[in-house]
């Protein structure tokens, strides 16, 4: 497959591209989250040098685990954190504008109900100082909603609850895949990344850090790479990538889980995503996506291993039970689960407060032999992030850089200019191709923009599979090593397809062990290890 503009990005022939990127860089950037994806991007327009390393698939830690949205984050104006609305609030449209086939306009109902979280005034007074303090162009700011006009839009909702709602204004998109694309843009720009490259230690010059010592999960072997300055956004490790620099240096974390469930439209046949409270006063999301419906999140203390975070059993009846309590579906049970997801929000730590209470801004923290630490934020700030820590950067670099800033640069390498121009897309293919029944063509466009054609034609011309097709694209331009970085980062078939992704497995392994040059024990062993995946992600354990 040959995709004209896109950079090969694979980890095929991994030997010869860790040998050519060795050399000095200005920046090292440890974490392969949005964070850190955004922070490669913003340096290399900027002309710097800047590589970035995470220790196992891109965004397969926080940024793969949130609720999917691009927000202000309605609840954080009760908190009366103005500021951080603001910014994110703002940030919602860049995103949109820069990268539209993945973040989508999204219109969110919140229902106003009786003993709810907010009346009929203080809800619409809350969304016009979001609308106002997001820049929401007029026409789409918030409605309030009669009674009858919220059952029309949302029959689905307990009508013994509902006194009216309001509309308003989100954009929802694909974590994952907004940080692969952050990632394969900055390599438009000349920086490097690598996927399974762990930081284990830090190298020194005098009193100041020069370098990395990794561990290549892939070649297993040690590699070296040296660079003028370094940032830590390992998300919720960034306390223990702090510990490998200075095993005194103190926590600034406070983790915070939050888990997921999906469930079958025939199980929860939702119109509109919907904003609702559950029966402990907390609020929570239900996002309708394709054939799926996703629902979270729950907020709670975490103190266990950060590479083993699953939606508990409570979890899920936690969520059950929250939209029992809002929607008319007396039968749904644990059973019903398709899927689910957990991950662990990187919170500052702020004295006496819970999770839910803690602001969601982000920090930056130095040590004296120059490890920059960027933490806490949302996904949808991630490019204010980023600009802040490079503009640090450069505070402290003694080259000059000229280049450009993020604020207008289309992130995908074909952009589609406006949304209107994603959806003629969308409507073009689908005539283009009307023969193909079992082409998901929305999907495939929201997940490679233009690049969807020629993962359609490439399986027509090749006599293979679109899921096949997507795997060759997969593997040569976004880095795919194990079965999983496919089909739950690349693909997000873990959590919406997930007999899908049960399905192709076996098939992913013996592909990848082929294009890889692994042995029958590889191949084996990651079938197994993603077949176990799939099983913890759909509650399997649960439903026997
Ligand atoms: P991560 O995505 O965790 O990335 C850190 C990376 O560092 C990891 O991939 C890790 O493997 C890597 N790493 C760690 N140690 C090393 C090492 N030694 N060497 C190399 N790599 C290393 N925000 C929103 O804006 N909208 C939402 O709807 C939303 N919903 C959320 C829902 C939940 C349940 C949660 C938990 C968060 C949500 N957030 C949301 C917040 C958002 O998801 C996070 O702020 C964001 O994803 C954090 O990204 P990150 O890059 O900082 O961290």
């Amino acid at each position: 497959m040959k995709v004209d503009g896109l950079k090969e990005f694979s980890n095929i022939d991994r030997s010869a591209n860790v040998t050519s990127a060795q050399g000095y860089y200005d920046l090292i950037v440890i974490g392969g989250g949005i964070t850190g994806a955004g922070i490669l991007l913003d340096a290399s327009l900027r002309g710097m040098k800047v590589l970035l390393l995470e220790k196992n698939d891109f965004a397969s830690g926080t940024s793969s685990k949130s609720t999917k949205l691009i927000h202000g984050g309605l609840r954080y104006l009760k908190q009366l954190e103005f500021g951080l609305v603001r910014e994110t609030g703002s940030e919602r449209s860049v995103a949109h504008k820069n990268a539209c086939h993945l973040v989508h306009p999204e219109k969110m109902l919140l229902p106003i109900v009786k003993n709810g979280s907010f009346s009929k005034f203080s809800a619409s007074l809350a969304v016009s100082v979001y609308d106002l303090l997001a820049n929401v162009p007029s026409e789409q700011r918030r409605k309030t909603l009669s009674k009858d006009k919220v059952n029309e839009l949302e029959p689905l909702l307990r009508d013994d609850l509902i006194k009216s709602g309001v509309l308003y204004s989100e954009y929802r998109t694909d974590d994952a895949r907004l940080t692969i694309e952050l990632i394969k843009a900055a390599l438009r720009n000349d920086a490097a990344a690598f996927n399974y490259m762990e930081v284990k230690k830090f190298t020194y010059e005098g009193e100041n850090i020069s370098g990395v010592i990794c561990w290549d999960h892939i070649q297993e072997k040690e590699i070296v790479f040296s660079g003028k300055q370094i940032v830590s956004s390992g998300g919720p490790w960034v306390d223990e990538v702090s510990k490998r620099e200075n095993k005194d240096s103190e926590s600034n974390l406070h983790l915070s889980k939050g888990s997921h469930i999906v469930l079958d439209k025939k199980d929860l046949n939702l119109r509109s995503s919907t904003y609702f409270d559950a029966f402990d006063g907390r609020m929570i999301f239900a996002i309708p996506r394709g054939r799926m419906v996703y629902i979270g999140t729950t907020d709670t203390t975490y103190n266990g291993d950060l590479d083993e975070i699953k939606c508990t059993e409570e979890d899920a009846e936690y969520l059950i039970n929250a939209v029992k309590g809002m929607f008319e579906v007396p039968e749904l049970s644990l059973k019903d689960i398709k899927s689910t997801w957990a991950g662990v929000r990187p919170l500052i730590k702020q004295k006496g407060k819970g999770p839910t209470e803690i602001s969601r801004k982000d920090e930056i923290f130095e040590t004296e032999s120059g490890l920059i630490t960027i933490a806490g934020g949302k996904l949808t700030g991630f490019r204010l992030m980023a600009e802040k820590v490079v503009d640090l950067v450069l505070t402290k670099s003694d080259k000059k850089f000229t280049g450009r800033d993020t604020k207008e640069y289309k992130i995908h390498h074909k952009p589609f200019e406006t949304y209107q121009a994603y959806l003629d897309f969308i409507e073009a293919l689908e005539r283009k191709y009307n023969t193909q029944e079992t082409l998901d063509i929305p999907f495939l466009v929201s997940s490679y923009g233009k690049d969807a054609e020629i993962i359609i034609k490439y399986a027509m011309d090749q006599g293979i599979t679109i899921d096949e097709s997507q795997l060759e694209y997969t593997k040569k331009y976004e880095a795919v090593y194990h079965p999983l970085d496919h089909i739950e980062r690349r693909t997000g078939w873990l959590y919406f397809d997930i007999d899908r992704a049960k399905l192709n497995h076996d098939v992913i392994a013996e592909n990848l062990r082929k294009s890889l040059k692994r042995n029958e024990e590889w191949k084996e062993s990651m079938a197994e290890v993603t077949l176990e995946q799939i099983k913890s992600n759909g509650l399997e354990e649960l439903k026997v």
